[in-house]
């Protein structure tokens, strides 16, 4: 679905390369998950295949079309974002799960438009919430609505920044298990970043590690290791096993 080569960025002409030969390459319905020190151009990536900021060079390909040279409204039928907090200002639910529909409205949503979203919100339990001002929500529900609002552009990819950032346990768990189910029964692809191990190991397909400005380490979840991590993070864990899942902690001997 995704397909990322020699993707090279810098901020400006004189400043180092953020991104310096990025491969990647994302399959239909696959949850990928970007991880890497703050700084090493996780955002950066995600802002380049959301057509925010062009790359120096390379290309991206998604089921085969040139990203790179599609439209803003054909990009958004295709690919979404769910930012880590947004201020959605005064509207009710139903209204700003609309205002995704923009890629397909343009000035003024019709009764189709109306009926994406009414079925979005059915999908997704929110119902109940459809008149209520989106202001007077919690994290939890506001980035569920971030959510929703990106599934009205059904796009096949959704790609996530931090999607837990800001959220309690509880609601850490209802934004993994609602992405883990668009993946599963609706086949949407999804590319974020995570911050902690075990939601990423939680939530995962494949692991991409972003170090130097190149994916320096992709694969399935037995390249998430302590070696990987040291040279990656800098940083010392120790992994175990708990009722066959691999867990990470802090810690561990240093070598
Ligand atoms: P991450 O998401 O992994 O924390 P970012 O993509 O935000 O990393 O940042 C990568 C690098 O690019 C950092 O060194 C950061 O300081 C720099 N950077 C990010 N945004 C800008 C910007 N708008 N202008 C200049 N440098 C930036």
């Amino acid at each position: 679905m995704l397909n990322i080569t020699d993707l090279h960025f810098r901020y400006s002409k004189r400043s180092p390369a953020v991104l310096d030969g990025v491969e990647l390459t994302l399959r239909g319905g696959e949850i990928g998950v970007v991880l890497g020190k703050n700084g090493s151009g996780k955002t950066t990536l995600f802002k380049i295949i959301l057509g925010i900021q062009k790359p120096e060079r390379g290309s991206i390909l998604f089921d085969g079309e040139d990203l790179l040279k599609m439209s803003r409204r054909e990009r958004a039928r295709r690919i979404a974002y769910v930012p880590q907090s947004i201020h959605f200002g005064a509207l009710s639910v139903f209204d700003t799960v609309l205002m995704g529909r923009v890629a397909y409205f343009g000035y003024k949503a019709g009764r189709a438009d109306e009926e994406a979203v009414e079925r979005i919100l059915r999908d997704m339990r929110l119902e109940d919430f459809a008149a209520r001002n989106v202001e007077e929500l919690s994290g939890g529900e506001r980035q569920k609505i971030a959510i929703a609002r990106a599934l009205a552009q059904e796009p096949r990819l959704l790609v996530f920044d931090e999607p837990t950032g800001n959220l309690d346990l509880a609601n850490e768990q209802l934004i993994l298990s609602e992405a883990r189910r668009l993946a599963r029964e609706k086949g949407i692809g999804i590319l974020t970043s995570l911050h902690d191990f075990n939601q990423a190991l939680e939530l995962g397909d494949r692991f991409f590690f972003l170090h130097n400005g190149k994916i320096q380490y992709e694969g399935g979840a037995e390249i998430v290791t302590q070696a990987v991590i040291r040279e990656v993070f800098d940083a010392e864990v120790r992994i175990v096993e708990i009722e066959g899942r691999k867990i990470i902690v802090n810690g561990g001997q240093k070598p």
